[in-house]
């Protein structure tokens, strides 16, 4: 496998850890499969940050040439990953091939998507405003305040804007479905595809969004590590994207199939900053079945990932658990990420709870934590309730 190669020779991580990864029957071999090889997680990315960067893109001019996705992983942790922008564009033309395939969509298809930051040259811009993006290519629209006023204002630009597919996150796609019905908005004439990814949500939901939009939705597996890794296929079954990535499903360590257990992904687009069998934190089963669609890649059913329940209001109404994402992003960028983990529970419809991780260079700075989300919020009826937030160190702050 060629990334493992230029993993062992071009990340300081591999390098230092060779002797993890030599075969013992030669002494000088490197294990060339898969298999063999050791698993990291996150907290083994976070201590060693630096070194899985690889060489090349520690200086000019490779350095240059990335893009940094930021995103959080299972459990609320949020960790930057770093892609050299021709990889990455690489690692997006192998789902765009499979857009193709099975569902009509074309790379210059125009679609419409919705963002909790945005960022230029790797900063992050403030914008409370409908965005094109990739030269006319895409609509996005912020996450925050999907109240009436704001949904309506969303389904006109899209109407106007006619996008042949959406790609939205489920409790989104829910929330503007339940728009749609309710007042009987008009739909973009062209439409014909919702993509969705990021969060696992029931039958139900899926189904509601078909109805509401009168077309096929499929989901994607997109892991902030290795990107997109997997796609539903006309059929329903996600086949990994195997140009893009190796998903494992283990059981004590050791690979399974038909049986559930931890999910574990190679990425094989990325050379910036490769990453080899990284443990997301989800729960999956891995199926090596004939599919009527043709495609020989195994099969992924995750079982266990993401959750984002709805945030519900005194009025009755709902907001996206996205609202609070946006606030720690935000947060995180204006503290030197000082946020490692983050997790919060509604107790009430005006209380809530979170527990905080903070990066320990920062345990002094509580206080300024907890005042750069809350200012970040953007809803009133989030600003207005009452927050109690809990330190790994059990330090309580509270704002009533
Ligand atoms: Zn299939």
């Amino acid at each position: 496998m060629k990334i493992l190669d230029y993993a062992f020779s071009e990340a300081a991580y591999y390098r230092k850890n060779l002797s993890q990864f030599q075969s013992k029957e030669h002494d000088d071999g490197i294990y060339c499969t898969l298999p063999d090889l050791p698993m990291l997680n996150i907290e083994s990315v976070y201590k060693s940050y630096g070194d899985f960067i690889a060489d090349p893109y520690q200086k000019f001019p490779k350095s240059q040439n990335v893009i940094i996705k930021r995103a959080y992983e299972f459990g609320g942790k949020m960790i930057k990953v770093i892609w050299d922008q021709d990889d990455y564009l690489e690692m997006q033309k192998s789902l765009s091939d499979l857009h193709r395939k099975y569902y009509d969509i074309e790379p210059h298809d125009q679609y419409c998507g919705f963002y909790t930051a945005l960022y230029r040259a790797n900063k992050i811009i403030d914008v409370d405003t409908t965005q094109l993006m990739d030269n006319g290519n895409s609509m996005v629209f912020n996450v925050f305040r999907l109240y009436d006023d704001k949904l309506e204002k969303i389904c006109r630009e899209m109407r106007e804007y006619n996008p042949k597919w959406l790609l939205l996150q489920p409790s989104i796609a829910w929330l503007l479905a339940e728009f749609i019905e309710t007042k009987s908005i008009a739909l973009p004439k062209d439409l014909k595809y919702i993509e969705l990814y990021g969060e696992m949500v029931d039958e139900s939901i899926r189904k509601k969004v078909e109805e509401a939009f009168g077309v096929t939705t499929a989901y994607t597996y997109v892991t902030n590590m290795v990107g997109a890794a997997a796609i539903e296929c006309p059929c329903r079954n996600m086949h990994v994207i195997s140009d893009n990535a190796v998903v494992e499903v283990l059981k004590d360590g050791v690979p399974v199939f038909g049986e559930e257990g931890d999910i574990c992904v190679t990425g094989l687009k990325n050379h910036a900053m490769p990453i080899i069998r990284y443990l997301t934190g989800e729960k999956g089963v891995l199926l090596n079945v004939d599919c009527a669609c043709g495609n020989k890649a195994p099969i992924i059913k995750i079982t266990k990932g993401k959750k984002f329940p709805f945030i519900h209001l005194k009025d009755g109404n709902k907001l996206s658990a996205y609202s609070i994402l946006g606030a720690i992003e935000f947060a995180n960028e204006f503290m030197a990420n000082a946020i490692k983990t983050m997790e919060v529970v509604q107790t009430d419809l005006d209380r809530f709870e979170a527990c905080i991780e903070l990066k320990p260079a920062y345990s002094g700075w509580k206080k300024a934590v907890v005042d750069a989300f809350l200012s970040n919020l953007r809803e009133d009826e989030l600003r207005q309730s009452k927050w109690k937030i809990i330190f790994s160190d059990n330090t309580v702050i509270e704002k009533v």
